[in-house]
């Protein structure tokens, strides 16, 4: 079970606070993606440390961007690639997505590649189609690696409060593994009162946390969900 929290574009909670609530509790492996300003903080904190995005070169004229070796060097131990929000806003594709994904994995870093279909792609009945391509092109990079982590966060469901149901999850969690053997986390407005039936499915390997991991209250009772979940 792996529980990512994704601090987005907020500074988050005090890393020190976190790393020691989270030291008591056992099973889930708990992941911190904050801004790029509390890295360091985060690693010092013993939190097991993802940036949000992570570059496909190890060093260039990339303004805006930072690669696996700097990563590596802060002690960083992997990168959110494809979060909807980098696709959506900041034009990600499918093959940037892949190669920061590559270049990641190949310098080893772990990595959560983020898929998912949009409300308007699920409505026109294209919801296996955009996941079909989303994880052909990933597949092709980066193989079935032990490094990569999936996550199938609905677009339609992140930062919306509109959570996808337990069955909907498993299916499309099933679905995703037919095509590409990973764990697959579910994000999209997980908050302690859904996890534990979100978790309890079968296929679900654990969640991406955006909005509810900004309080560790709330972050917390979804790592003992996740934890409680396969005990
Ligand atoms: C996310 O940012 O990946 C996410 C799932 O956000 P939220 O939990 O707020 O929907």
């Amino acid at each position: 079970m792996i529980v990512a929290g994704n601090w987005k574009m907020f500074a988050g909670p005090d890393p020190r606070m976190l790393a020691e609530r989270l030291a008591g509790v056992d099973g889930v492996d708990a992941i911190v993606c904050p801004p790029y300003t509390e890295l360091a903080a985060c690693v010092e904190a013993g939190l097991t440390t993802y940036a949000q995005n992570v570059h496909w070169e190890p060093e260039g004229a990339y303004t805006g961007e930072i690669s696996a070796p700097m990563l590596l060097a802060l002690g960083v131990r992997g990168a959110l690639v494809g979060h909807s929000e980098r696709r959506q806003y900041f034009g990600e594709t499918d093959a940037a997505v892949a190669r920061r994904a590559r270049a990641a994995l190949a310098a080893g870093l772990g990595v959560i590649a983020c898929v998912g279909e949009t409300q308007e792609e699920r409505d026109s009945g294209d919801m296996e189609t955009v996941l079909r391509v989303q994880l052909a092109v990933i597949r092709e990079e980066c193989g079935i690696d032990d490094g990569l982590v999936l996550a199938y966060e609905p677009v339609w469901a992140i930062g919306t409060g509109q959570v996808a149901t337990p069955e909907l999850a498993q299916e499309a969690h099933a679905f995703i593994k037919s095509l590409l053997d990973r764990p697959v986390l579910y994000g999209g407005s997980v908050k302690p009162g859904n996890a534990a039936e979100l978790l309890a499915q079968p296929d679900v390997d654990g969640a991406l946390v955006g909005g509810a991991s900004l309080e560790i209250d709330s972050f917390l009772s979804i790592c003992e969900a996740a934890a409680r979940s396969r005990s």
